[in-house]
């Protein structure tokens, strides 16, 4: 069923002045309705439930950090924050400084980890002003936290990260007990974590080498913290394959992404529990075409009519996130049923093949990933087909896609 989205009334309010361009009142709002053309659909339910099923897999001690990054993974950062402290999570994790403003500007006072590195002093000032929590990677960022917040009347509260086999952000683990001993030290920096990541939590069973290995690094830095009698503040290890794949990964909190927004990171991870995803891409058909057999569709010319086909062009490309390698093998949902797009993936626009749905017509809006019925287009398809990964899906969607909440407000 087309769902129609209200038309601007037209009104000559602005002809009155003469500078003003003789367009209809109210356009921005109205003509830029966001149902219009395409838009990303989040349930924040979906969240919440997400947050919940995943807390109830963890201890009570165990907390849940809602990972937030990359605007809550194309889900819209707010939004999915607040669904998640719902659900029970108790803090957040963001890639970089901006991500972390922009939850403390909206009010969220729950802590807020920056997982990313920060290297500049104003940028570690700005941390201290907001109590974001920066991730250190070893003493040249601890010494600039310590100078900024010596004398401010307060402690700058900090995580400090190893790397026991990612070789990415991180100190050396044989380092851990050396630098925690060393800001342990510093009076004007409090340790409030110590951290590692796994880098093949998702590895086929059987295939728990490296993360074994990860496991026990990080462990011994433990045991020798412990023996020194210094605290490692809130203890981390894992993402969301650690989280589903061991309990024994979880130590004191857990830093989950892909799960919280309903997707395992590997078919053999959380099975048990009752993920629902949270993301729904939806466009609108803005032409149907009658065209002839023989005819070539879209640049290139890749895709010809092996009959005489109806062909359903929708307002969604490449520049809203839809990768053009999906060209030639993307399907679309419509009242229950798949719908083959045909020839290349353009910017803003797509090509359905609809010969047999002849009940799709202009203003008809298509699935292209979520629910539609009982039938579902993952993130995981596409990732497949393209040779990447779910979480490169979700977060490419670009901001001109409009947001919504689920119910059908703006979100
Ligand atoms: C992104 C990120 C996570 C979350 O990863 P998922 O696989 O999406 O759960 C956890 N920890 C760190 C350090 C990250 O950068």
């Amino acid at each position: 069923m087309p769902e129609p989205f209200p038309t601007p009334p037209l009104s000559a309010a602005d002809s009155h002045s003469p500078a003003a361009p003789r367009l209809p009142g109210r356009l921005p709002d109205l003509w830029a309705h966001p149902r219009q053309r395409a838009w990303v659909e989040v349930d924040e339910a979906a969240i919440t439930a997400n947050a919940r099923a995943l807390r109830a897999a963890l201890t009570p001690a165990t907390e849940l950090m809602a990972v937030v990054k990359a605007d809550g993974y194309g889900h819209g950062a707010l939004p999915v924050a607040r669904a998640a402290l719902a659900g029970g999570a108790s803090c957040f994790g963001v890639a970089t400084l901006q991500e972390g403003l922009e939850l403390r500007q909206a009010g969220i006072e729950a802590p807020v980890l920056v997982l990313g590195n920060l290297t500049q002093p104003e940028e570690l000032r700005t941390c201290l002003h907001w109590q974001l929590m920066p991730t250190l990677s070893g003493m040249r960022e601890a010494l600039l936290c310590q100078n900024i917040a010596a004398g401010s009347g307060r402690a700058m509260a900090v995580h400090l990260k190893l790397d026991t086999g990612m070789a990415r952000l991180g100190a050396d683990w044989q380092q851990g007990p050396r630098l925690v001993e060393a800001i342990a030290g510093l009076d004007a920096v409090q340790l409030a974590g110590t951290y590692s990541h796994l880098a093949a939590a998702d590895a086929p069973e059987g295939d728990e080498g490296l993360t074994r290995l990860q496991q026990q690094r990080y462990e011994q830095v433990l045991r020798s913290l412990a023996d020194r009698g210094l605290d490692p503040g809130t203890r981390h290890l894992a993402n969301s394959a650690g989280t589903l794949r061991s309990p024994a990964l979880h130590f004191d909190l857990v830093r989950v992404g892909l799960a919280l927004y309903g997707h395992r990171p590997g078919p053999h991870l959380g099975g048990a529990l009752p993920l629902r995803p949270a993301m729904r891409v939806r466009a609108r058909v803005s032409l149907i075409r009658e065209v002839p057999a023989g005819v070539g569709v879209s640049y290139g010319h890749r895709f010809i009519t092996r009959r005489p086909s109806r062909l359903a062009v929708v307002g969604i490309g490449y520049a809203d996130g839809v990768p053009r390698l999906l060209s030639d093998r993307l399907e679309v949902l419509f009242g229950g049923r798949r719908l083959r797009q045909v020839g290349a993936i353009t910017m803003d626009q797509l090509v359905l093949d609809a010969t047999d749905v002849p009940e799709l017509d202009v203003g008809g809006v298509v699935t292209l990933l979520g629910e539609e019925g009982d039938a579902a287009i993952g993130p995981e398809a596409w990732s497949e087909t393209c040779g990447t990964i779910p979480w490169e899906i979700l977060c490419g969607f670009k901001h001109r896609l409009p947001r919504l909440a689920k119910d059908g407000a703006e979100g």
